[in-house]
Formats: C-alpha cells, structure tokens, sequence
C-alpha cells in the first residue's frame, strides 16, 4: 500500500544556479547492467499477464495485482475506446492493452496501408508497393527493405493466431500521426502528410549543452486539457528533432493532488488519458529523448507532485526507505517498459545518505554532486557520473531576457550549457488542431522562449549532446 497523505499547495519549483568550471573529473564507469534495468529489449510479456481487451472498458486496472487508490471516475467506467483510420472506423480484429499502449493486429494495417503481408514462423512482413516492412517475433526493431532498420518499443506478440504490435511501434514505423479525444474515448489515425526530417546542428564541435524537459507527468484526467498538452509535448518533441537536438526528460511516474482527490498511475490504471501519455513519452523517445526519473511521486504530505518531494530530509530519510522509493520509479518503468537513463532528485533536494543510494541505483544523476564547495558540474563519485544544470531554468515567459543573459554569462566562460525546461511555457505558440475525424495539426509559431534560447546556444557555437554521450574526463 501507498500513502496519500497529501494536502494542496502550489506549484513551485526551486533550482539551483551555480556557476562553477569544469575540469579533472575522472572517466565514468559503467554500473553492472542489472542495476541499469533496460527493458526495451526484454522477453515478451508472460502468459500470465496477457493482453487485456480494451473493448469493453474504457479504464483497465492491470491484472493481477492490488489496486492503488483509484479516482472514483476511473471505477465509473465503461464506454468502449473507438479506434478510427483517417476518420473511419477501420479495425476488424480486437484491439488490445498492456502496459498502457494499445496493440493492434499487424493483419489490419497491412490492408489499411493497401499492403501485403506474409508470414513464417519467426517474421511477418508487409509490404507496401516497393518497399517491405518486416517485424522479428525476436526483435524489438523493424527491418526496411533499403536496408534501415527503426527501433521498436517491445518485440511483436502473438495474440488469437496473430501477430500485434503497439501503437507506437506502428506510427513510427509506418509514418503515421494520431489524435487523441480523450473525452469521447477516440483515438484516430492518419497517413503524416507532412513528415519532419531530423535536423542537424551548425556544429559538432562546440562546448557541450544539455536540455532537460522538466517535471513531466500526466494527473490521467480524461479531458480536453490533457490531450492538447500531450501534442504540444509532441510538437516540442519535433521541435528539438527537427533541428537535430538530443534531450532529457524528467518523468514523474505517479502524481498525487490531494486536492482533487487524484491518485494516478499509468503502472496501474490503463485509461485512454494515459495510454495517450505513454504514447507520448515513446514518441519523445523516437525523436531523440532520454527519459529519467525524476523521484517517484514528487509529493509528499502537503505537497502535490511537482511541488512536493518524496525525498529530502524529512521523506523516506533512512536507506531503506530510500531505496524502497527508487524501486517503486525503476518498477514504474520496467513494468511500462520505458528505459531510463538517469535519475533526479526532486528540487535536487537530497541527503548524503540518499545520494549514496542514488550512486548504487543509476549510472546518471541529472543534478550537481553536492558534497563540496566549489563542486565540479560533471564529475564521477563511485562510478556515477552527476551532471549538473549551472543555467539553472526559465521561470516563466515574462523573465525570458534575463535567462539568455544567465545563459550567455555561463556560456562565455566556456562552462557547462546545462539547463532545464518547462515544457508548458511554450503553451502560448504551439496552436493545436485536433478535432474529430480531422487530420491532426499543429502551428508552432517563431519566437518562442525555447527557440530563442535554443538560438542562443548556436550563437555561441554550443552543440547539444545526449547525456549518455557525455563522461566526466
Ligand atoms: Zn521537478
């Protein structure tokens, strides 16, 4: 059982802003993989945790294990999702859901897609005019017929003699864009009319920057709200990808608003809110993102998720309490099969304690290593390599002119061009179109906060890199 002792209090939070150089760290060594948990290439799901019909239930609680709290409006249910191609309804095999994503006999994209397909015992290929798609039961990766292959979220399954494969793995590998009502329970498909290119930066050359997508996490609401906040993530997803940018996201796994009554977990509760969050955070994926966890709930007593933090001095303090906390974020994404590739403190609040069980957890804490003064923003402790945010991030849209003078200050001492982003901020200049049995579109109009930031990186000839590019020596 969880706690949800949890009362409200606004959104705020803290960072800090620390400009310090960067030199003589030791090289990074690497953690043995069973501490890493990557689950992008794991064994399918087990025949005990079969894929659940979604048909009949609008909100599925995972099979097989104890419900958290669940909102009363989850419990309430029970409309059918609707699953349309180009605005028809198109899909004559039973749709499933694990995991929250939904999967979907290959059978019928095959003949959506005006393709063939065929099968042997260990591939199903379609193949459309000249080019052959073909899915390895083995293989969580898909092989072109030029030659490419595109990296899938999980290997094909095989359900009712067929073979399924997830949303995810079906938009990106056939070019297809999607809408999401979440209201009225409707998830549409469409050919992308307009594909992005992956961009590529002035130089490759340049100081080292990083960008970090903060505090992202979904309250599973079914509403309007949600489903435009999802596809403005999208878009600043293409953003980023368009211009060839790697970036980080800071993944809560669990929100908790006390005030609303909201307990939400996507690990537990499959609605359609949350399977379109899980799409979401495997499209930022595809489109060069790196996700961590950032704490588990990010609340505690009085605090809701982002506000609060479930570490610190005064939350889950002893080791084992700690680590307790962390299982339950690493379980959180094995069980939704999203790979992570660091952890953050909430509000990089931490003690040396919990620091050290952080260092035994995760190859990469995303947050300066605080033991000393005058610290190193890259530096290894014990194998784990800590990376710090020295520009700190954009308050709101107003104080934007003094951020690029933060950023400029930092990058003309040749420091670390590490910072954080809130997404939401780019509310403003992302239009979104998504109405029913229309084909879902975006305008993201110039000027916005992250591309005059981003802009002023280039300027001073920074080059984004991944964090898992990056080492310490
Ligand atoms: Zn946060």
């Amino acid at each position: 059982m969880k706690k949800a002792n949890i009362s409200i209090v606004s959104m705020i939070t803290v960072s800090i802003l620390l400009l310090v150089s960067l030199t003589g760290c030791s090289v990074l060594t690497a953690k043995p993989i069973s501490s890493f948990a990557p689950v992008q290439n794991t064994t399918p799901p087990d025949s005990g945790e079969v894929l659940t019909a979604i048909v009949q239930a609008k909100s599925v609680v995972k099979p097989g294990r104890n419900a958290f709290v669940l909102l009363p409006a989850a419990l309430n249910i029970p409309s059918a999702v609707n699953f349309k191609f180009e605005g028809r309804d198109s899909f004559s095999n039973t749709v499933y859901v694990d995991a929250c994503r939904y999967y979907f006999a290959l059978d019928d994209f095959a003949a959506l897609l005006g393709g063939k397909s065929s099968r042997d015992s260990n591939t199903y290929t379609v193949t459309i005019g000249t080019k052959a798609y073909t899915f390895d039961m083995t293989k969580s990766a898909c092989a072109v017929s030029d030659g490419s292959s595109i990296d899938l979220v999980d290997i094909p399954v095989e359900k009712d003699g067929l073979v399924y494969t997830c949303m995810s793995n079906l938009t990106r590998v056939f070019d297809l864009v999607t809408s999401w009502d979440l209201e009225n329970q409707t998830v549409n498909f469409w050919l992308d009319e307009h594909p992005i290119a992956q961009g590529t930066q002035k130089t490759l050359t340049g100081g080292t920057a990083l960008i970090r997508l903060e505090d992202i996490y979904t309250d599973g609401q079914n509403n309007a709200d949600n489903a435009l906040a999802q596809a403005r993530l999208r878009a600043v997803a293409d953003l980023l990808y368009g211009k060839g940018i790697p970036f980080q996201v800071a993944w809560i796994p669990r929100c908790l608003i006390p005030s609303e009554n909201i307990d939400n977990d996507c690990e537990t509760t499959w609605s359609i809110c949350n399977c379109g969050f899980v799409f979401t955070l495997d499209y930022l994926q595809f489109r060069g993102g790196s996700i961590g966890l950032h704490g588990y709930t990010h609340a505690d007593g009085n605090n809701a998720t982002a506000a609060g933090t479930d570490f610190g001095k005064t939350q889950n303090v002893t080791a084992s309490a700690c680590q307790a906390e962390m299982d339950r974020a690493k379980n959180a994404a094995v069980e939704l099969k999203i790979p992570y590739t660091f952890f953050e403190f909430p509000h990089y609040a931490a003690t040396a304690k919990q620091i050290k069980v952080a260092e035994e957890n995760f190859n990469i804490i995303y947050q300066k290593y605080p033991a000393k003064k005058n610290q190193k923003q890259l530096c290894s402790v014990n194998g784990t390599l800590f990376v710090g945010t020295p520009i700190g991030y954009l308050n709101n849209k107003y104080e934007l002119d003094s951020f690029i003078d933060t950023i400029k200050s930092v990058l003309t001492k040749n420091e670390l061009g590490s910072f954080f982003y809130h997404p939401h901020i780019e509310t403003d200049w992302i239009e979104v179109t998504q109405a029913p049995d229309i084909y879902p579109s975006y305008k993201y109009a110039p000027g916005s906060p992250l591309q005059k930031i981003l802009e002023t990186f280039e300027q001073y000839n920074y080059t984004f890199r991944g964090i898992s590019d990056i080492s310490s020596g």
